[in-house]
């Protein structure tokens, strides 16, 4: 249904939409294409005919989806077509295969970014400027008040926790997402692990599709094995445990005796994490001054913000930019009104 008076990509019930193209970023639903950014649950859903990614982000969405879903993936700044429609996937250093999505059509280029950080992350590629006249940004850290330091020696940091744990017999139980934040846990850790990681099931595959695409990363143990272990009368003491949150609700955790929490994560600035022993500030997105680097450096002209907080939005307004939130992009403001003629392309 390519009409020319749609922006190139809208925002549809099945999410970014480009008409001209006939192809979706991210759908929310199936749809006959999906172009990818990454493999979280979030962006990439079941139940579309054809993907698009990066290629090495191919497995962590087969691991994510299933194998049999049909994917054709191309090398960062590959260039493919969709008729007169030229997209490339760029780096957006988030995770793994992560990509933003470049557009371009009639001499317009839109970007959708998806997530991207550009802080330091030894298990991916870095995030690459890409210029444009449109940037659909995300922003999940779209307010002021997420800032943090650039450039931590994380993989130090966690470790000397761990060694201080240690020293007093106590475990350390690390929580990080499954994929993306575990995996730049343990690339932060491989130069200082002393001894494997015990990492949670959930973590295992994933962890090993990065592996596959030649990232280092601290040597792991699966806990179950561990566990089985201990039942047969070994300690468990002084052990780095790298799981998701909900590992306290199993049924050994009684087993790890004594432990230490700590959570990995870009909401632990702001001090929240009195729920845990200790926090390390670690985001795999921008945080307000990058988001607005990023935006600075695309060029862009005009700017839609996925967020549902307006400050951004705001924020750009004050710098003279045309920012919107992203659904200014409702493809029903750009459809006909009863009445009028659909103009077809
Ligand atoms: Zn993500
Ligand atoms: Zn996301």
């Amino acid at each position: 249904m390519p009409m020319n008076n749609l922006p190139l990509i809208t925002w549809t019930n099945k999410g970014l939409y480009c008409a001209a193209g006939d192809f979706y970023i991210d759908p929310h639903r199936a749809v006959d294409v999906a172009i990818i950014t990454h493999a979280h649950s979030d962006h990439a859903r079941r139940g579309s005919k054809k993907y698009i990614s990066v290629d090495s982000g191919v497995e962590l969405l087969k691991t994510r989806l299933g194998n049999k879903i049909q994917v054709e993936s191309y090398k960062y700044g590959e260039v493919f077509y969709f008729g007169k429609v030229k997209v490339s996937l760029h780096s957006a250093g988030h995770i793994l295969g992560s990509a933003q999505v470049r557009v371009e059509h009639d001499g317009e280029v839109w970007v959708a970014s998806g997530d991207y950080k550009r802080d330091h992350d030894p298990s991916c590629d870095p995030f690459e400027n890409v210029l444009c006249d449109t940037f659909i940004t995300e922003a999940t850290f779209g307010t002021p008040k997420f800032v943090w330091t650039k450039n931590l020696n994380h993989g130090a940091m966690i470790h000397e926790w761990w060694c201080e744990n240690e020293k007093k017999g106590v475990n350390s139980i690390l929580f990080g997402y499954s994929l993306g934040k575990a995996q730049r846990i343990l690339a932060e850790l491989s130069p200082f692990a002393h001894k494997p990681v015990l990492i949670h099931s959930t973590i295992q595959e994933l962890t090993e599709c990065y592996r596959r695409q030649n990232r280092d990363m601290a040597r792991t143990k699966v806990l179950g094995e561990k566990i089985k272990e201990l039942i047969l009368d070994q300690k468990l003491e002084g052990e780095l445990l790298l799981a998701p949150p909900s590992i306290l609700t199993e049924n050994w955790i009684h087993l790890a005796g004594t432990y230490q929490t700590a959570f990995a994560s870009g909401w632990m600035q702001n001090s929240n994490w009195n729920r845990y022993d200790r926090g390390f500030v670690m985001s795999d997105h921008a945080d307000w001054n990058d988001l607005n680097q990023t935006i600075k450096e695309s060029g862009a002209r005009k700017v839609f913000v996925q967020h549902r907080n307006g400050a951004l939005v705001r924020h750009l307004k004050k710098q003279g930019l045309e920012a919107y939130p992203i659904d200014h992009l409702n493809i029903e403001n750009y459809l006909p009104k009863p009445g009028e003629n659909l103009v077809l392309i």
